[in-house]
């Protein structure tokens, strides 16, 4: 009998034939849980077409972007701009990173694996590099909240950089502190090159993108073809 990583209510379904044959992962978490997160309509006019942002049409009449990717476009003008994610950063997504995140429930790595099979599809020749935490995170927390999911996925991965310590929580701050915080991230040196490769950014949330950019400028001096980024949800 499987039980559900998230509610941990036995669950009863019946396996689908691919499932059988070990083609495709077998959901870990169960219909009525899977069924409070919603996913981002993918090509939907009422996201910003850089980051999937809910933006009403008026926003985007003009530009298509919103206010933050405008402040990275300028910032980044080199950088194309398509940023992905699954889910709506929601009250049932935020009540799910806290029993994963924060109260270390690591059983949940595994509730999005059938999901994150899509990105083998869709980023095919990527190499997948999960933001990391910082040290003294790690200690606190146990394990990088990314990389797990991505292991308990079967996706192969590279931490290619590497975390200073934390400063104040993203959360308590303001817009405006968050788009000037310093950079936090070192590009790991002894790491394979990376030199003409295409690189996935994966986190777990993406606010501003502050985070993800820079990660990518830490990525940029090592000559990549192409950076993107993805996160669960936004
Ligand atoms: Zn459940
Ligand atoms: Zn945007």
């Amino acid at each position: 009998m499987m039980k559900c990583v998230y509610c941990k209510k036995p669950s009863i379904r019946n396996l689908q034939l691919s499932e059988l044959l070990g083609l495709a992962k077998i959901p870990r978490c169960c219909a009525a849980c899977h069924s409070l997160f919603q996913r981002i309509q993918q090509e939907d006019n009422r996201h910003c077409q850089g980051c999937q942002k809910g933006v009403s049409n008026l926003d985007i009449a003009q530009s298509r972007y919103c206010q933050d990717c405008l402040t990275w476009i300028a910032r980044y003008p080199n950088y194309a701009f398509c940023h992905r994610a699954f889910f709506h950063y929601d009250k049932a997504f935020q009540a799910w990173l806290k029993q994963y995140k924060f109260m270390g429930d690591i059983q949940l790595a595994q509730t999005f694996i059938v999901e994150l099979q899509e990105l083998r599809k869709r980023y095919k020749s990527f190499i997948f590099c999960p933001i990391p935490l910082s040290e003294e995170r790690i200690k606190e927390r146990g394990f990088n909240q990314v990389s797990e999911m991505l292991k308990a996925a079967g996706l192969p991965f590279q931490e290619l950089l590497l975390r200073e310590k934390h400063q104040t929580p993203q959360a308590k701050k303001t817009r405006e502190q968050r788009l000037a915080t310093p950079q936090p991230f070192v590009y790991q040196e002894d790491k394979n090159k990376i030199e003409g490769k295409n690189i996935l950014l994966i986190d777990d949330v993406y606010t501003t993108g502050q985070t993800m950019f820079h990660a990518a400028s830490c990525l940029f001096p090592q000559s990549p073809n192409k950076v993107q980024t993805f996160s669960l949800a936004r």
